[in-house]
């Protein structure tokens, strides 16, 4: 998809950003806005996201992805300051920061699955009636590689994110009669603050971290296309493309 062909299909478009603050949600609120698209900015972190906003001309609401409530009360948001949603990109995630072990901890494991997963549940579930009000739409959700292979160091988040990948399979046929395609992306370690814990690991091990702008390409990608259930693999050195399950 040219840059050019991606202006013509999203421009003044409505699109949800959630994690929009930062990394690949504030790359892909950027690209968005560059493809003429309207912006609305969520995220728990103020200050970053009303930056985006600002940056995108578009607007910030303040949004825990985890409760169900301030999903549907962001939704309204986006459709008072625009008249309606065409996109959300459900992105917003954190770093599960514990075992199954001596090391669970509860609240984090709580905390993970309230944004890696109960964000993309209670994200879609609320803004559907948006989108069929349209006439359709797209979504699309960041799960990781972390969704599609095995990852020993952290397993609850692989859980998390195979269960995003999941949902996109799913949901890809489920909602098609709604005219709203739902597709995932699935990077490997990209360039955001949520690998800072990793950093020293990763140039032990010699591993790439991808920017966060091919993450925003490839959403752009799906959102200018027609499939659903697709969930797109990004790595270094390669062309992002759906995975062959
Ligand atoms: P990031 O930390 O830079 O951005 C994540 C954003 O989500 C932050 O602005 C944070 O405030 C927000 N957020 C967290 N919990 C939230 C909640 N409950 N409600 C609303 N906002 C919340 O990290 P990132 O890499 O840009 O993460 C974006 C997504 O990408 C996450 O789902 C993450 O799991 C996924 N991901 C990241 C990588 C990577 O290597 N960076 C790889 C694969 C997948």
């Amino acid at each position: 998809m040219t840059a050019a062909g991606s202006e013509a299909g999203l421009r003044d478009k409505v699109a949800i950003v959630t994690g929009g603050a930062s990394g690949l949600g504030r790359a892909t609120a950027l690209a968005l806005a560059k493809a003429g698209a309207r912006v609305v900015v969520a995220d728990l972190d103020a200050q970053g996201g009303r930056e985006v906003a600002e940056m995108v001309d578009g607007h910030f609401r303040a949004c825990d992805v985890s409760d169900l409530d301030a999903n549907r009360a962001l939704v309204d948001f986006a459709q008072e300051q625009y008249g309606g949603v065409d996109i959300a990109f459900l992105n917003a995630g954190v770093a599960t920061g514990c075992g199954v072990g001596d090391d669970f901890d509860p609240a984090r494991y709580r905390r993970a699955m309230g944004a890696n997963l109960d964000g993309v549940v209670f994200g879609t579930h609320a803004v559907l009636p948006a989108l069929r009000a349209r006439g359709g739409g797209s979504i699309v959700a960041t799960a990781s590689l972390a969704g599609l292979a095995a990852v020993p160091f952290d397993p609850l988040y692989a859980a998390n994110k195979h269960a995003v990948v999941g949902l996109a399979r799913s949901l890809g046929p489920a909602l098609a009669p709604d005219n709203v395609r739902f597709n995932a992306v699935c990077p490997g370690f990209a360039e955001s603050r949520i690998i800072d814990h990793l950093r020293g690991m990763l140039s032990e091990q010699g591993l790439p971290v991808i920017p966060a702008e091919l993450v925003a390409d490839t959403v752009l990608r799906i959102l200018t296309g027609d499939a659903t259930g697709e969930c797109w693999f990004i790595q270094a050195g390669r062309d992002p493309e759906p995975f062959r399950f």
